[in-house]
């Protein structure tokens, strides 16, 4: 199928499986694919390790002087990278995870992800996914999903994906960890997460990949009228 060089914006409550989900968008249309969230949890761990951010939450002014020479960036697979460090598999954790949504809230921090974000979609053939790419980043995207997915299957994967990379979380702090993330995000001041009026919405509670991938086909075919 010949897509066209659009912009694909996909936001959704945590762990609706948005990133599989572009990942494979990406792969099957010869797309480039950006995790916007990781780029949220790098400049967390950033904060966590220069001790910018408190136990509960609060963030030190500092952080937006510290920001300057940040450098995040992913390598050729697509991880994330600190300077010359792969922090891939550190982001993922719980503890960052407890924290990036308070991070996430952080005007500066917005612009300063907001700012690379617009560098990576400048040429278009880009899939993005995070809580605001359809809202704010990139309002004229040319196509816009919005991600949802029953609680129960949303802990489970979430839950799931920890347990494969080597962690032992509790279930319910699992829930308890989306539960957080989403009411924050949805409820912070700058670019908070909410469906686009012109995104589609995907229930993916009951979908398997292949189910998915026919989805956003059938969307793109009838949208831009491509047989
Ligand atoms: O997508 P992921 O769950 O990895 O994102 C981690 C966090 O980063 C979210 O809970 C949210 O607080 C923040 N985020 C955001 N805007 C985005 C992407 C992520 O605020 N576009």
């Amino acid at each position: 199928m010949n897509v066209p060089d659009i912009i694909i914006a996909i936001d959704g409550f945590s762990s609706t499986g948005k990133s599989s989900f572009a990942k494979k968008v990406a792969r099957k249309f010869g797309f480039l694919y950006l995790d916007s969230g990781a780029l949220y949890r790098g400049v967390t761990l950033f904060a966590q390790e220069e001790r910018l951010i408190s136990q509960i939450g609060i963030v030190s002014p500092s952080l937006e002087t510290a920001l300057k020479d940040l450098d995040l960036h992913f390598d050729g697979e697509g991880r994330l990278c600190m300077g010359p460090r792969c922090i891939e598999q550190q982001i993922r954790s719980m503890e960052v995870s407890a924290q990036v949504s308070p991070v996430a809230a952080v005007p500066y921090v917005r612009a300063w992800v907001d700012e690379k974000l617009h560098d990576f979609g400048r040429k278009g053939r880009i899939v993005m996914d995070g809580r605001d790419i359809g809202t704010a980043v990139f309002p004229d995207a040319q196509l816009k999903i919005f991600m949802t997915a029953s609680e129960e299957v949303r802990a489970q994967r979430r839950y799931d994906e920890l347990v494969s990379k080597g962690e032992q979380p509790l279930l319910e702090e699992v829930v308890q960890n989306l539960r957080e993330r989403d009411y924050i995000d949805s409820h912070r001041e700058t670019a908070p997460l909410r469906r686009a009026d012109d995104a589609f919405e995907l229930d993916n509670s009951d979908m398997s990949f292949e189910e998915e991938l026919a989805w956003i086909q059938g969307l793109i075919q009838g949208k831009f009228g491509i047989l």
